[in-house]
């Protein structure tokens, strides 16, 4: 329902997730969570916070990361659980992703995902995409190993798995190897944003007050990738990069 998530090039409070989530609150919403990375160099992993339930009136002290993602969730498929509260993991903890929408033809890419090994956590239609993209991004890696320098993996992995769900959604994933996030979309809006403390996605203008003063709407047909540098954007059908088209930020 709600989506914000950022990437830093000097870490900031993983909280600032939250608060950011409570200016999407006028959406509804039955649940929220967050991902960060967390730990040192050494020993990064994705620490997830998520519950059913109204976000906590005092936030909590997280700490300080360098990338972070979050979601309040308007439950479609799956009861209202924390198991069922987004961002949802891959197996082996290297992605994270939310999702705003309903994946139509979630059923069959489960089982097929079943059958190859994937062990899921949750029952919503969500968490397919991010066992889709690890098994895309698994793919990627083992048929081309030096991907083309002009296409990064991610962007690619996400070009294949997007075109593999049906229905209308946007879709973010937290990469932890690359420190990216991955923005794709299908009508459900999505829009970014990069300023002095970082780079930001978000589902509503509302969330990026005071983090940007340009904004540039996700297009269906766009992949966006945010790192610490700021945004690329790359067409969705031929991979091709394409230039943002920035304007500046006004509520509507
Ligand atoms: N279909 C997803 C779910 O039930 C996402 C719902 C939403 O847009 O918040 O978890």
């Amino acid at each position: 329902c709600g989506i914000f998530g950022f990437v830093a090039p000097q870490p900031l409070p993983a909280s600032l997730v939250i608060d950011a989530l409570r200016t999407l609150e006028y959406r509804g919403y039955d649940s929220w969570g967050i991902a960060f990375l967390d730990g040192d160099l050494a020993r990064e992993r994705i620490a997830v916070l998520k519950r059913a339930g109204r976000i906590p009136a005092s936030t909590p002290n997280l700490p300080a990361t360098v990338i972070a993602l979050g979601h309040t969730r308007w439950a479609t498929h799956g009861g209202v659980t924390d198991e069922n509260a987004h961002p949802h993991l891959d197996c082996t903890g290297t992605l994270a992703i939310v999702h705003n929408g309903i994946i139509e033809n979630y059923l069959p890419l489960r089982r097929a995902l079943e059958r190859s090994g994937h062990r899921f956590r949750s029952s919503t239609d969500s968490e397919i995409f991010a066992h889709l993209l690890e098994d895309t991004i698994a793919s990627i890696e083992e048929h081309h190993p030096s991907a083309s320098d002009d296409i990064p993996t991610l962007v690619e992995a996400v070009r294949h798995a997007f075109n593999q769900v049906r229905g209308l959604n946007a879709l973010i994933a937290l990469h932890r190897p690359t420190r990216q996030l991955v923005a794709v979309k299908s009508t459900s809006p999505l829009v970014l944003g990069h300023g002095p403390a970082g780079t930001f996605v978000a589902s509503d203008a509302v969330a990026l007050v005071g983090y940007t003063d340009r904004i540039h709407y996700l297009q269906d047909d766009e992949i966006a990738l945010l790192d610490h540098q700021g945004l690329q954007l790359f067409d969705r059908c031929t991979g091709q990069r394409r230039s943002a088209r920035w304007e500046p930020l006004t509520l509507r």
